[in-house]
């Protein structure tokens, strides 16, 4: 387009377009310093490493990683507030840190995420990198459609400002008012979610709009996989006449790690700030770059809480080939999760929580069912469950939508209640309690 050609190509072309050695050497250097940092200030990394007989002097190379203890969402929710507020995982004093975010763990206790100043600034920088390789410029108008509520996608409109784009700060304002606002302010870039997306575009429809019509050129997307669906994004993308670009984060690491470019062909990773390991989800044994595996991720800058070989629980594969846009940085195609969790309205959710939730309210069984399902391109999920008391369906529904909506964050499709013994899952071999209905499970 000759509007961009009066921009650079690159937001920081020095960086972005590393040679490979030149870029594991900075890698290396990085890395040292962050384990040799993790060890000397945060004590779970102290404890662990002494445990594991390691000493980040064993950092003579990227594969000597390998070395060190994983650590995952347990370790996590596990050290978070004990010694100090932000807890063992943590390099600096609270005075350090400057911003948290929140992110739900696999028992519905949410984790922290902190960021020094110095983490922050590097992360809005991050952002606006991903931002400008998928084409946005100072001359474009944002709309930021994201929720801010300690969700780190909140802050991820920062980066755009910083990229010098005009941004609006829309949050999750209610549709008919976000279709007013593209409307009305005309932004070519909006940053939601794939089920939102493809949601605000049917309810264009329905009042008469043609989302084709409508400012937008490009929608980013997060919180949800939809947009390396394929199926998924061409819908998408027919419905708005918009591409779709697919953003990946992690809160417990960086929040956005990676993005497509323009060439979307896999999420460019910010390798300067994250190194990536593909191990098999199974044995924890390291497996070659370009194979399906579980990902695994290490901060390489993070001052307020270095991660160490984070297993992420996402199936992907890592590809280090140079790409067609000139950015030298690896690339990861996410396949999918490791374990059954399904993702409701951008919030994960692990069977597992379900169960932790049902077992705390009272007057029910020990038996549950959970059926997921597809619908509108998000996952939905609906509980069967047992009664003991004599109460109405009516009350004992409630009070499970309740618990669950308050523990999880996001309430069930339905709640069906049974008398006790009515639940068929005692029958079987094994007890089946997940009837998994989405595609490709
Ligand atoms: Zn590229």
């Amino acid at each position: 387009m000759a509007e961009n050609e009066k921009y650079r190509k690159y937001w920081n072309a020095q960086i972005e377009t590393m040679e490979r050695d030149v870029l594991e050497e900075l890698q290396l250097s990085l890395l040292k310093s962050e384990v040799r940092f993790a060890y000397d200030n945060a004590p779970y990394y102290k404890r662990s490493f002494d445990k594991a007989g390691v000493s980040p002097d064993d950092i003579k190379s990227l594969s000597d990683l390998a070395r060190l203890p994983f650590i995952n969402k347990h370790t996590e929710r596990e050290t978070q507030g004990v010694g100090s507020f932000l807890g063992e995982l943590a390099a600096v004093p609270e005075e350090d840190v400057v911003f948290v975010s929140t992110s739900s763990g696999s028992t519905g206790v949410p984790t922290m995420s902190p960021f020094t100043r110095g983490d922050f600034d590097k992360f809005t920088d991050t952002v606006s990198r991903m931002f400008w390789q998928a084409g946005m410029r100072p001359s474009d108008r944002y709309l930021h459609a994201l929720n801010f509520s300690l969700y780190i996608g909140g802050p991820d409109v920062l980066g755009a400002q910083n990229l010098g784009a005009l941004s609006i700060w829309g949050g999750t304002l209610p549709s008919d008012r976000l279709l007013f606002v593209i409307q009305t302010y005309k932004p070519g870039f909006i940053y939601t979610s794939p089920s939102y997306a493809w949601y605000l575009g049917e309810t264009a429809l329905k009042k008469g709009i043609d989302p084709k019509s409508l400012s937008i050129r490009k929608i980013f997307t997060g919180g949800e996989p939809g947009a390396s669906i394929e199926a998924t994004r061409e819908t998408i993308e027919k419905l708005w006449g918009a591409e779709l670009y697919d953003f990946y984060g992690l809160s417990d690491i960086f929040g956005p790690c990676a993005a497509m470019c323009e060439q979307h062909d896999g999420l460019h990773l910010a390798e300067d700030q994250i190194l990536v390991e593909t191990v098999d989800p199974a044995t924890g044994e390291r497996i070659p770059d370009g194979e399906q595996g579980e990902l695994v991720f290490t901060t390489l800058q993070k001052r307020a809480r270095p991660m160490i070989r984070f297993r992420s629980g996402d199936i992907g594969r890592f590809v280090k080939e140079p790409c067609a846009c000139g950015r030298t940085h690896g690339r990861i195609y996410i396949h999918g999760r490791k374990d059954d969790m399904f993702i409701v309205s951008a919030v994960n959710v692990f069977p597992s929580d379900v169960e932790a939730v049902l077992h705390g309210v009272g007057g029910l069984t020990s038996e549950y069912r959970i059926h997921v399902y597809d619908e509108n391109y998000t996952s939905k999920y609906a509980v069967e469950v047992e009664k003991i008391e004599d109460e109405s369906d009516e009350s004992v529904a409630e009070r499970v939508e309740k618990a669950l909506r308050a523990r999880i964050g996001v309430r069930p499709a339905k709640v069906t209640v049974l008398k006790a013994g009515e639940l068929d899952t005692r029958s079987e071999h094994k007890a089946k309690r997940l009837i998994d209905d989405r595609k490709g499970h």
